[in-house]
C-alpha cells in the first residue's frame, strides 16, 4: 500500500494533499479474535490530510468495516465512508483509489465524456461515466458513488477526480492509471481534431 501510495503521487495522479486509497483485508491479528472461528475484515485507508507521497507504515490508518480506528496515526481520510459505503456494496471490490489526476479532473469540469481509447480489462462501454456533483467527504457523494460502482470500475466524480475499484489495490491503481491516459489521449486528440 505504501508503495502504491508514492507510485501515484510520483505519477502526478494525486497532487499536493489530494485523493485517498484503501484496501480491505482480512484481519491476521489473532489476539483481537473473540474465537478461532471468527472472521474479521478491516480496512487500511490513508490518512487525511497528508500527501500520498507521505504515506508510511505509522500513517495509515485501520478501521473496522463501520469506520472505528483501530490503528494508525492521524485521522482517516474525509472519504472514509464512500470507501466503506463501495466494500459493502461490492463485495468483489478489495481496493480503492481515488485521484484528482489532472486530465480526468480537467475533464470532470466540463461536459465532455473520457473516451475509452486503449484496450484494458473488462471496458462496457465507451466512455467513462460521470456521476453527479456531490461536495467531498459529503453523504451525497457516498450514496452517489455506492451506486455508481454498482455498474461501473471507474467513475468521474463531477467537479472533483476520480474513482477506481478493483479485486486488489494494485489493479485499482492501474485502472486510475489508464482512466488519467485515457484523458490525456483524448485531450490531445480533441485539440488536434480542432486544429488540424
Ligand atoms: P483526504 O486527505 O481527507 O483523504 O481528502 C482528499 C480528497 O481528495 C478528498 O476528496
Ligand atoms: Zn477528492
Amino acid at each position: 500500500m505504501v508503495n502504491i501510495a508514492h507510485e501515484i503521487y510520483r505519477n502526478g495522479l494525486t497532487p499536493g494533499l489530494s485523493g485517498n486509497i484503501s484496501l480491505k483485508i482480512p484481519d491476521i491479528n489473532e489476539k483481537k479474535k473473540k474465537s478461532p472461528h471468527e472472521h474479521r475484515t478491516v480496512i487500511l485507508i490513508s490518512p487525511s490530510g497528508v500527501s500520498l507521497k507521505d504515506i508510511n507504515l505509522k500513517n495509515i490508518i485501520v478501521t473496522d468495516t463501520n469506520g472505528n480506528q483501530l490503528d494508525g496515526e492521524g485521522e482517516p481520510s474525509s472519504e472514509l465512508y464512500m470507501h466503506l459505503g463501495i466494500y459493502k456494496t461490492r463485495e468483489d471490490v478489495q481496493g480503492i483509489v481515488h485521484t484528482h489526476s489532472p486530465y480526468a479532473t480537467g475533464f470532470s469540469f466540463t461536459d465532455k465524456k473520457i473516451p475509452l481509447l486503449e484496450g484494458f480489462g473488462k471496458i462496457k462501454e465507451p466512455y467513462i461515466n460521470i456521476i453527479d456533483y456531490a461536495p467531498p467527504g459529503s453523504d451525497e457523494l457516498v450514496e452517489l458513488a455506492t451506486q455508481g460502482v454498482k455498474k461501473d470500475d471507474i467513475l468521474i466524480l463531477k467537479d472533483h477526480g476520480l474513482l477506481a475499484v478493483a479485486s486488489n489495490i494494485e489493479n485499482a491503481a492501474n485502472l486510475a492509471f489508464f482512466a488519467e491516459n485515457c484523458a490525456k489521449t483524448g485531450f490531445v486528440s480533441l485539440i488536434l481534431n480542432k486544429i488540424i
